[in-house]
Order: structure tokens, then sequence, then C-alpha cells
């Protein structure tokens, strides 16, 4: 592990090799030799499954962890086909206008006997299996087809943000999915925002660019999520076409008790303005983190105070009825967010 983790020359670029390492061993976990190799791809995998650049030895744990592994793969096949997916909505709120500007699109499996399956526990899975690239396109498109449908009411004008993985967003004709979505659903181009991540970003800076400047060409917004988590290459931030910053929420979820996290904060939404670009907060709980965040220029926020994810129909009816209390004028608001918002 460590002779491979050397870094090794390319061009300008330096690069490291990690490896994921099972062992299996004679004649303790079997004497067959097809199934010492069986079991040592196995410990291999629960490896690589646990991050990678380790080694394992099997245990018969492991099988069970795997089975479970293979058996969400094979339930996921058939997941889009048997109406499992779903596409739930969170509310993005703007604190200078005082009401809800649009929703972040987050996808949900309903499984019949499995559950509600996190996607933290399904979207590794679609990614390495490349599944993600059929799901996402359903997402894209079921997302643009409801904002289109919540946009023909006049009073209306909600922006949906979708979230892009990475290899969707690097698959050659993304931006020709993007385009066919918004053509058949006739969603203006620019009530759609992709999010993608800074690490999807860098990861093959030519592609990207390319990509960034004809989704731009469609007239879409473009934002970076999870900002300040990755590798935060600043240098970039000028070279590509990017619109929006989205704040991690590992910054929001310390601001009023880290002030390194509260620096990081203003530095980001200063940083943003400074290169004509959106600030959006996620993960904001509190009303002591609204107006923090408001009080940096941070406008847009989206967390569990405004709402959490929920299906179309509840998000439907929280435009008329936000589910924030504070903001009915029910004697609960205070006083320092009225004056925010006046
Ligand atoms: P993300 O895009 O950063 O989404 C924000 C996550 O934070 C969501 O988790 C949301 O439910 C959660 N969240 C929102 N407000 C709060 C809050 O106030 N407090 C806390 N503790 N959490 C909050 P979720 O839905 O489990 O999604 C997790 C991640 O999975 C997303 O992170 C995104 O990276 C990915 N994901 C979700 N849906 C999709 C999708 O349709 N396509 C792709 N490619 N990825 C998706
Ligand atoms: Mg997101
Ligand atoms: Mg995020």
């Amino acid at each position: 592990l460590s002779s491979l983790s050397e870094p090794i020359q390319f061009r300008e670029q330096s690069m490291s090799i990690h490896c994921s390492i099972g062992i299996a061993t004679f004649p303790r976990d079997t004497t067959d030799a097809e199934e010492l190799i069986k079991k040592a791809d196995t410990a291999m995998y629960y490896a690589k499954e646990r991050g990678g650049n380790v080694f394992d030895f099997y245990t018969e744990d492991m099988n069970a962890a795997i089975q479970r592994r293979a058996d969400i793969e094979g339930r996921l096949r058939t997941a889009l086909d048997e109406d499992q997916l779903v596409v739930h909505y969170q509310p993005q709120f703007d604190l200078t206008r005082g009401r809800i500007i649009g929703a972040e699109a987050l996808l949900r499996w309903q499984h019949p006997e499995l559950g509600l399956v996190s996607p933290a526990h399904f979207l590794p899975i679609a990614e390495e299996t490349g599944l993600i690239v059929p799901i996402g396109d359903w997402i894209l498109r079921t997302a643009c087809q409801q904002n289109a449908l919540w946009n023909r009411r006049p009073d209306l004008n909600l922006r949906v943000s979708v979230n892009v993985s990475s290899k969707q967003f690097l698959e050659p004709g993304f931006s020709d999915v993007v385009r066919t979505a918004l053509h058949q659903t006739g969603l203006s181009p620019v009530s759609l925002e992709l999010e993608i991540t800074e690490s999807s970003l860098l990861r093959d800076v030519e592609v990207t660019v390319n990509t960034l400047r004809t989704l731009k060409e469609l007239g879409v917004r473009l934002a970076i999520d999870d900002f300040g988590t990755g590798y935060s290459a600043l240098a970039y931030l000028k070279r590509l076409p990017i619109d929006v910053l989205k704040i991690d929420q590992s910054f929001v979820k310390a601001l009023t008790t880290d002030p390194a996290d509260a620096t990081i904060t203003e530095t980001i939404v200063q940083l943003a303005a400074g290169l004509n670009l959106t600030t959006i907060a996620e993960g904001v709980e509190t009303l002591e983190q609204l107006l923090l965040l408001g009080s940096y220029g941070c406008n847009r926020m989206q967390g569990y105070l405004f709402g959490k994810p929920v299906p179309a129909a509840t998000f439907e009816q929280w435009l008329d009825k936000p589910p924030f209390r504070w903001m009915q004028g029910d004697g609960e608001t205070p006083p320092t967010i009225l004056g925010v918002n006046a």
C-alpha cells in the first residue's frame, strides 16, 4: 500500500494510486482454491467500501454486508421501472423577499420491503454501477416537469435545483439531456439550477469547462454544491462559468458556536460577492444562524428551519401556507427578523 501510494509524475501533474487489498487465508477460510479467491475478493470489496486504500482479512460478517449491497444493487435495477423512486422538494428561502423562491429536488427510494432507503445508502452503488445515469435523467425530467407545472401559476416564478452526480455530468451528451428535459417539459432554462460538487468539477477540467459552457449557453444556472469541503481550488472559480456557491452545512451548523466556521462562512460570502456570484446556505436550522447569515449578506437559505424535503403535494401547500410559523405574523416572529425583512 505504501509503495503504491508514492506519487507518480505524469506531465505537469502529480498523481497517486490507491489500492484496496482483500486477504483470505488457507486453510483457515477454506481449502478450496476457487472459494479462497472468492473470499479474498469479498474482503477486497469490503476494504473498498470502507474508503479504500486499506487491507482487510476475510471474515464471515463481510458476506452479510456484501450480500446486502448486492441485494440493494439488484433491487435498484428495477426501482425506476417499478415506480419506487420519488423526488422530494425542500424549500429555498429568500430573506430579502421573505418567501420561498425555489426548491432543491432530492431523490428518495421507497422500497416495498426495505422501506425508505436513504440516498447515502444507494447513491454510491448507483454511481459505481452507472445506474445513476438513467436515474439522474429521470430526476431531471421529473423535477423540470414539476416546476413547469408550478410555474404555470402567474404569481409563481420558482427555480428548481437538481443535483448532478459526477458520472452523470461527465457523460458525453449530458448537456443534450438537459436541453431535451427543458424542451419536453417547457420549463424556462432560468428556472433550473444544476448542483455539481467541487470534486466532480475538478475531475476532468477540460470536459468540465466545455460542458459548463454549453449548459450556460442553454441559460441554466450552475451551482457548486457543498462548497468549501472539497479542494476549493479557488483559481477555478474565475475560469468556470458558475453562478452560485452553496455553502456546506458543516460550516452553517457550527456558525454560532465556532468562530472559525463563522469566519469561513463570512469569507465565502465575500468571495462570492467579489466574483459576482450568489451564495446559498444549506442546513439552516435556527433563527440565530439565519440572522448571522443575513448579516453577512447571504440571503438565500435552505434547511429544516424552513422545512424538510417533502413530497410535491406538501411543498405545493407550503407555497401558500409556509410551514415556518415565525413568518406568519402569529406573534412568534422575533422583531429582529421583521427588521431584516423590512
Ligand atoms: P446535498 O445535495 O448537499 O443535499 C442536502 C442534504 O442535506 C439532503 O440530504 C437534505 O435532506 C439535508 N438537509 C437539508 N436541510 C437540512 C438541515 O437543516 N439539517 C440537516 N441535518 N440536514 C439537512 P439527503 O436528501 O439525504 O441527500 C444527501 C445527498 O445525496 C445530497 O446532498 C446529494 O449529494 C445526494 N443526492 C440527493 N438527491 C440526489 C439526486 O437526485 N441526484 C444526485 N446525483 N445526488 C442526490
Ligand atoms: Mg445539493
Ligand atoms: Mg450540499
